[in-house]
């Protein structure tokens, strides 16, 4: 096997200079050099062929026993020097200091076909950076994250992708709701792939140390890699640098609410400077369609990282980024305005991304009403988002609303609740909606379409998920496999896995890991 290897991050950014695996606060470093636990008995439950190929592995390397010894943490590939990344960040809104790759390691950087990419594994034990923790993860979470990132990507969703989910053999210590009752439960490691995974949270870590050296040949490296648009050598280059990650944050955020995704825990040190969603932890999917819903318990309280909050939650990561660029050029002004230009273009692309959702391409000044006034209508008696936004397309605008409604009767929880005001708020949206279709140019198997472009018919439901993790946890990988496969093809018509479009069961309603997560991973 020959792998592409092509290293940067650990050539070109200053290391830490000690190299044994104690734990300690690193300072004036981008990483510390660290290796991968030998797992006790590692298997491979689920490989992502496809994102091989991508990375330049032949099919042969594929099915290979030197890859696996890699992407499970068994060997390190010669030449290559596996590190763990130095990073602070605001968890809930308060400036944590120094966390770090508490259990991710990264392996190496491949370039293919003009693309770079880095190997990550999360799981593969003890780092600088574990304070107190044991550096290894299970394999709900593990499953969790391998068929989530993966979703994300077949949707259309900036997200970091998932290689490879192995189990380790060994056996991990967790108190899953934090009630004193601990377990043991099978580990598990799963080999992440992104270009980078710089987070906020790396800039943040110098500036909050008056490390201006460091933070500069960080932006400068991320520049000259992940930016290439940006000239270096230009005096507006942190700016310009920070314009750039505030529109690929934007864009991601819109995307998670196209989708209904919660990612449960947007803290600074879980915010991609590429914009890419990132740690995949107690995140969720909309069922009944909810801004204030949260699946992540830790959250239960406050709900800081609700449905509805995201957009303005990433806003405030930004300002924290933002604080920390400053710092090297300190002209706050252009930072202020960029961070303004956020509040009103988040607003313009949420309008448009709503009236893509609703198939519709021409533009009317009541199009905020019109949408906002869907979003109340559909918190009114729980209302399946997944559902209600794929059966939109097959209104047709001859229709009246008795069958607008009956078109997406099935996205209602509680149908017998669809009565009274409630029904009269339906019939009064569903007229406007038929006039706009009915100045839409498109036919209506165009716009149809479109909007199966848009609306998935599948996501990874949070019971899903679970299930899947009830069944790996005794040895059977089936439904890992087969959700996997519906989930690469979300927008299309899959007759042989219609089961997957329906509402979630109501056994699975308050059942933990289906509506409650905690961060225990
Ligand atoms: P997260 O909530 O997963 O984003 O993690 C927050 C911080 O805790 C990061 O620095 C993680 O690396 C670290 N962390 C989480 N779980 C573990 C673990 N089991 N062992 C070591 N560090 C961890
Ligand atoms: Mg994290």
């Amino acid at each position: 096997m020959q792998i592409k290897v092509s290293d940067t991050f650990n050539r070109e950014l200053p290391a830490d200079p000690i190299k044994d695996n104690t734990r300690r606060q690193v300072e004036k470093a981008c990483y510390s050099f660290v290796t991968p636990k030998v797992p006790k008995d590692p298997s491979l439950v689920h490989f992502t062929n496809d994102l091989g190929l991508e990375l330049g592995f032949s099919k042969t390397d594929i099915g290979s026993t030197e890859l696996f010894n890699i992407i499970s943490g068994s060997t390190v590939y010669h030449n290559t020097n596996p590190y763990s990344m130095c990073y602070g960040g605001h968890q809930f809104g308060n400036w944590a200091g120094q966390l770090g790759d508490g259990r991710a390691i990264n392996l190496f950087e491949i370039e293919h076909n003009n693309k770079r990419w880095a190997l990550q594994l999360k799981g593969a034990g003890e780092t600088t950076y574990s304070r107190t923790a044991d550096g290894l993860a299970v394999l709900r979470s593990s499953i969790r994250e391998h068929l989530c990132s993966e979703a994300m990507y077949h949707l259309g969703v900036p997200t970091t992708r998932s290689l490879a989910l192995t189990l380790s053999g060994d056996s991990v210590l967790r108190d899953v709701m934090y009630n004193g009752n601990s377990a043991y439960e099978k580990g598990a490691i799963v080999c992440r792939v992104a270009p980078s995974f710089i987070r906020f949270g790396n800039f943040q870590i110098f500036a909050s140390r008056n490390d201006k050296h460091t933070l500069q040949k960080l932006v400068d490296y991320t520049i000259k890699y992940f930016y290439r648009e940006i000239d270096l050598k230009s005096p507006t280059r942190i700016i310009d640098f920070f314009n750039a990650v505030l529109d690929k944050t934007l864009k991601m955020i819109i995307e998670w609410q196209r989708v209904g995704f919660v990612h449960g825990v947007m803290n600074t040190d879980n915010m991609s400077i590429l914009g890419l969603t990132i740690d995949y932890g107690p995140y969720g999917w909309l069922e009944g369609y909810d801004k204030s819903w949260t699946p992540n318990t830790t959250d239960r309280q406050h709900k800081r990282y609700k449905f509805g909050n995201q957009p303005s939650i990433a806003l405030w990561n930004l300002y924290q980024l933002a604080n920390a660029l400053v710092f090297l050029t300190e002209e706050t002004t252009p930072f202020e305005e960029a961070l303004e230009r956020y509040k009103s273009n988040i607003a313009l692309q949420y309008l448009d991304m709503m009236r893509s959702k609703l198939g519709l391409t021409e533009k009317d000044e009541n199009d905020i009403d019109m949408t906002s006034q869907l979003e109340s209508i559909l918190e009114l008696s729980e209302t399946d988002m997944t559902i209600f936004f794929r059966k939109l397309s097959e209104i047709n605008k001859t229709n009246d609303t008795e069958k607008c409604l009956q078109i997406i009767h099935d996205a209602f929880y509680k149908p017998e609740e669809i009565k009274g005001d409630i029904l009269l708020k339906w019939q009064e949206w569903f007229s406007l909606y038929l006039i706009r279709l009915n100045g839409e140019e498109k036919t209506d198997t165009e716009r149809k379409e479109n909007m199966n472009r848009i609306n998935p018919k599948y996501v990874l439901r949070n019971y899903m998920a679970q299930m899947a993790i009830d069944k790996a946890d005794t040895g059977d990988y089936n439904l890992i496999h087969e959700l996997y496969n519906v989930l690469k093809s979300p927008y299309s018509e899959l007759n042989e896995h219609e089961k997957w479009f329906t509402k979630r069961p109501e056994w699975a309603r308050h059942k933990v890991g289906c509506s409650m997560l905690s961060c225990s991973s």
